[in-house]
């Protein structure tokens, strides 16, 4: 049996695109360097979950700014590549003053828990048949009427495609419920979006059969996982290349 105890959205989606790269990450845990976007992402995020958590009350430009500066010097290796600290600051402080981002912002209705905190990050952990691990995660936000949110910061605005071949919505339906909470059948992505530092929301629903669908993803990566198969990924991959693989040098995809 692999040394793996747990899967989730984001370990689960890494094997999809690359196997072999989830090798390096997850079992022989070859340390990469951050990237600026995904620092980024979590800088936004937090600040959201402020502005939620504190009832609007945050100012939300110099919120991004402590955010952004505490991510960048909590971690070890950033790959800047053509990115720089003053640009992604610049970026997101025009985000956390935009206009539609806030309006959007202060419309988003969250529950609240039985001791009245907002419901964010919330932890859920479930048995998918067929894995012999289970299927872990957190819900960024459940809405006041019910409904699941999640908090995407994107290079682009989304597609239709997008929203509904995205694997974390119906995993994190079947997540909720196997807590014993009542979920309707909508699921919402905030996307804030960074080339128009705009926000769009996309709702779909999800069936039944999107459920199965998405177990049955998640039972092939473990089947992959277990079964020691970690092929590469497609050379025609846009992230099959040395700016986006963190594990280009020690792939050796270069030779190949
Ligand atoms: S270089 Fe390509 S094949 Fe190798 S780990 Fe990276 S994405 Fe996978």
């Amino acid at each position: 049996m692999p040394p793996v105890k747990h899967l989730s959205v984001s370990s689960v989606g890494h094997y999809m695109k690359c196997a072999r790269s989830w090798k390096f990450c997850y079992l022989d845990r070859i340390p990469s360097p951050s990237t600026p976007d995904m620092l980024f992402g979590t800088a936004f995020h937090n600040v959201v979950e402020a502005y939620i958590r504190e009832d609007h009350a945050p100012d939300l430009p110099e919120l991004f700014r402590a955010e952004w500066a505490q991510q960048v010097e909590a971690c070890q290796e950033i790959a800047w590549g053509r990115r720089t600290y003053e640009g992604m600051m610049a970026l997101g402080v025009r985000m956390c003053a935009s206009p539609d981002i806030i309006g959007a912002l202060t419309r988003m209705g969250v529950a609240l828990t039985a001791t009245g905190a907002p419901m964010i990050e919330h932890f859920f952990k479930f048995d998918i048949p067929g894995l012999d691990v289970p299927f872990l995660g957190y819900i960024d936000l459940v809405h006041d009427d019910g409904v699941i949110g999640d908090l995407k910061t994107s290079r682009t605005c989304w597609t239709p495609l997008d929203a509904r071949m995205s694997l974390q919505a119906p995993l994190y339906m079947a997540g909720l419920r196997s807590t014993g909470r009542e979920v309707g059948s909508f699921f919402r992505h905030h996307v804030f979006a960074k080339d128009r530092a705009g926000y769009e929301l996309w709702e779909t629903e999800i069936t039944e059969e999107r459920i199965a669908w998405a177990c049955e993803q998640v039972r092939a990566v473990w089947m992959g996982v277990k079964h020691g198969v970690f092929p590469p990924s497609t050379s025609m991959a846009w992230w099959c290349s040395p700016s986006w693989c963190a594990y280009w040098d020690v792939c050796g995809r270069a030779g190949s």
